[in-house]
C-alpha cells in the first residue's frame, strides 16, 4: 500500500508526495485534469497519508486512520448514490452528515447549496475521528451559483483543521476567484503503456484487440477498467449502418431498392459511376431508428458517433493510423471518407452538435438523423 501504487500521472503524484515531505500542505488544492485518470484516488491517497498513524510522506493502508478513511469515502460515496435516486428535493438533502474524510459530489445537475452549507458547518469544528479533514469537492465546476460565494468565503479564510481538494476536468471552468485559492496540480490523460497493463491484467480483450481497447479508453484508467468491447461493437455498429448507408455501399436487395426518390422526393444519383446504389436509404433509416432507440444512453451513443467522425478527419488527413481510435475499421474508414469528403463529414459533426444539444429537450432525435442524412447525400460532389 502507499503511493507507489498510484497508476500513471506521476507528475501529479510526485507533487503530492513532494507537499506532504516538506510538511507544507495547503489548505485548498485544485486536481484539474480529464475524467477517469486518478484525481479522487490521488485525493484519498493524500487524505490517508495526512492521517496515516505509521507513515508521515505515505501511507500504510492498514492503520485504523487510514482503513477508517477508505470508509468513509465509501460511504460518502454510497450517500451521494442513495440522495441522486430521491425524487423529492426537499428530501433529497435532508439529514447531511459529514464525516473527517468526506467525498462530495453533486446529487442533482449541481452540488447545491445545502450540501456547502454543510460543509460550512463542519469545516471550522475538530475532526472526531481523524488527525485531519478533508473535503473533496469533485466536480467542483458544478458548485451550484448559489454557493459558489460560501464556497469562496471559506477558502478565502481556510479553517485550520480542513484540507480541501477541489477536482474538476477543466481549472478553466472554475470562477477565477476559486481558482486563485487553490494550489493547482495538473492531471493529464494516463500513457498508453500503463493502459495496456490494465487491460491486460483484466484479461478480458483477446491480445489482437488490444491496441483498439488502449484507443477506445484513450487514457482514462476508469475506462480501461470497465471496458465492454462487445457492448461498444453492439453500440457503434448502428453508427457503421448509418456510414455504409448514406455511403451507398450497403446491399440492397434486388427489385426492392428503397423508396422510390420520384416519389419519396429523396435524392437519387443515378448516373454517378462510382455510386451504383445510390444512397441505401432503407439502411439509413434503419439504423437512425437503432441509435435512437434508448433515450438514456443516447449521450454516449453520440459520442461513439463523434469518434468516428474523427477518424474519418484522421483517415482523411493522414496516410498513418497514430490518432484513429476505430483501429479495427481502417479500410472502411478510408473508403466513407473518400465518399462522404470532408464537407460531408463536416456536416455530419455539426449535426451531431445539433443532435447533442436538443437532448434534453422532447425532440424526435430519429427524424433529425434522417434529414441529417438526406442533407449530406444531396450535399455531395457529383463524381
Ligand atoms: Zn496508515
Amino acid at each position: 500500500m502507499g503511493f507507489s501504487e498510484f497508476l500513471g500521472n506521476s507528475k501529479a503524484m510526485a507533487g503530492v508526495r513532494g507537499m506532504l515531505t516538506a510538511g507544507r500542505v495547503p489548505g485548498a488544492l485544485l486536481f484539474a485534469g480529464p475524467a477517469g485518470v486518478g484525481k479522487k484516488t490521488l485525493a484519498l491517497m493524500l487524505a490517508k497519508a495526512l492521517n496515516c498513524e505509521r507513515l508521515k510522506d505515505d501511507f500504510c493502508g492498514k492503520c485504523a486512520r487510514c482503513r477508517k478513511a477508505e470508509e468513509m469515502f465509501v460511504a460518502a460515496r454510497e450517500d451521494a448514490a442513495r440522495r441522486r435516486e430521491i425524487k423529492d428535493s426537499a428530501r433529497r438533502v435532508e439529514g447531511l452528515v459529514y464525516f473527517d474524510l468526506q467525498l462530495i459530489e453533486p446529487i442533482t445537475r449541481y452540488i447545491l447549496i445545502e450540501q456547502i452549507r454543510q460543509v460550512r458547518n463542519v469545516a471550522y469544528t475538530r475532526p472526531f475521528e481523524l488527525e485531519r479533514r478533508v473535503f473533496i469537492i469533485d466536480q467542483a465546476q458544478a458548485v451550484h451559483w448559489q454557493a459558489v460565494d460560501l464556497l469562496l468565503k471559506m477558502l478565502e479564510e481556510p479553517p485550520e483543521t480542513t484540507t480541501f481538494i477541489l477536482a474538476c476536468p477543466n481549472a478553466h471552468e472554475l470562477r477565477p476567484t476559486i481558482r486563485s485559492r487553490c494550489n493547482r496540480v495538473q492531471f493529464v490523460p494516463v500513457e498508453d503503456s500503463v493502459i495496456e497493463r490494465i487491460l491486460e491484467e483484466q484479461a478480458r480483450l483477446p491480445r489482437a484487440q488490444l491496441p483498439l481497447g488502449v484507443r477506445l479508453a484513450s487514457g482514462s484508467i476508469a475506462k480501461a477498467k470497465t471496458l465492454d468491447l462487445t457492448e461498444f461493437e453492439r453500440r457503434r455498429r448502428p453508427w457503421l449502418d448509418y456510414l455504409d448507408g448514406l455511403a451507398g455501399q450497403g446491399e440492397v436487395p434486388r427489385g426492392q431498392r428503397g423508396p422510390s426518390p420520384v416519389r419519396s422526393g429523396l435524392p437519387d444519383n443515378p448516373n454517378r459511376p462510382n455510386r451504383p446504389n445510390w444512397p441505401n436509404w432503407t439502411m439509413v433509416f434503419d439504423s437512425t431508428k437503432a441509435l435512437t432507440e434508448n433515450r438514456e444512453s443516447f449521450e454516449e451513443t453520440l459520442s461513439i458517433g463523434y469518434a468516428l467522425l474523427r477518424d474519418l478527419v484522421h483517415v482523411m488527413e493522414t496516410p498513418e493510423d497514430a490518432q484513429v481510435v476505430n483501429l479495427d475499421l481502417a479500410p472502411r474508414l478510408k473508403a466513407w471518407a473518400s465518399k462522404l469528403g470532408l464537407a460531408g463529414i463536416e456536416r455530419l459533426k455539426s449535426g451531431l452538435d445539433q443532435a447533442y444539444r436538443l437532448q434534453v429537450r422532447n425532440v424526435n432525435q430519429q427524424l433529425g438523423l434522417d434529414a441529417l442524412a438526406i442533407e449530406v447525400s444531396m450535399r455531395q460532389d457529383p463524381a
